[in-house]
């Protein structure tokens, strides 16, 4: 009987991963990009907003946080995707791929080349295992900066949009609430999307900008 490189279970099905060990890579991989542009507000919280709200007593820049800059940076989950990408190709006897575009381009398009080659990598790769485990820690650190998520029902009126709408740099202020049926909020005047990972963050900037807007 063979056992599962990641969970160490009997697997029946054969191969390297079991069914449960693959789909959950599957969904960690699909993950990657959402959880990557989850980190942005993290990192740029005020620097990203602009002088319209510091002109109005908004709140303080908060620090850089380093290991998002890390995460978010060539290094961080684009290069750990395009190096197992690399790893899978080269094993498969493929040619390798220049990366091109921006971080996120780039990280898309490693994501998608491991997907397509998950069937392979669950039945065959020596390396699979190692590769789960590293796709699940990735995931997990992202997790670990990111806020717990707030509940927030279907319809509920959550506050005012905080993205700042370009180039007059003034607030957009639209009403948020979350459609029946959607994960994520989107502003419907600026189309500014807001997934549940960023649901605490966006709540620290609602109650700043309304605290900023009892005062004025
Ligand atoms: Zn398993
Ligand atoms: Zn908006």
């Amino acid at each position: 009987m063979n056992t599962c490189q990641m969970c160490e279970q009997p697997n029946e099905i054969g191969g390297i991963l079991c069914t449960g060990c693959t789909k959950a890579t599957v969904v960690r991989l699909e993950s990657l990009p959402a959880l990557h542009r989850g980190l942005a507000p993290f990192l740029q919280p005020v620097g990203g907003i602009g002088a319209g709200r510091s002109g109005k007593g908004g709140p303080a820049p908060l620090p850089v946080n380093e290991e998002i800059l890390d995460l978010r940076g060539p290094g961080g989950l684009v290069g750990a995707a395009e190096r197992w990408l690399d790893d899978v190709r080269r094993d498969r006897g493929h040619a390798a791929i220049t990366p091109s575009g921006g971080v996120e381009a780039r990280l898309r398009a490693a994501v998608d080349g491991l997907l397509s080659e998950m069937a392979w990598i669950a039945l065959s790769w020596p390396s699979a295992g190692y590769f789960a485990k590293d796709i699940r820690d990735l995931v997990n650190s992202v997790r670990s900066i990111i806020a717990p998520v707030p509940a927030v029902e279907a319809g509920q009126r959550v506050g005012n949009c905080p993205a700042v709408v370009q180039p007059a740099g003034t607030l957009c202020g639209a009403v948020l609430r979350l459609a029946p049926g959607e994960k994520a909020l989107r502003c419907q005047w600026c189309g500014t999307a807001y997934p549940p990972y960023v649901w605490a963050q966006l709540k620290v900037w609602i109650d700043e900008d309304a605290k900023a807007r009892d005062a004025a």
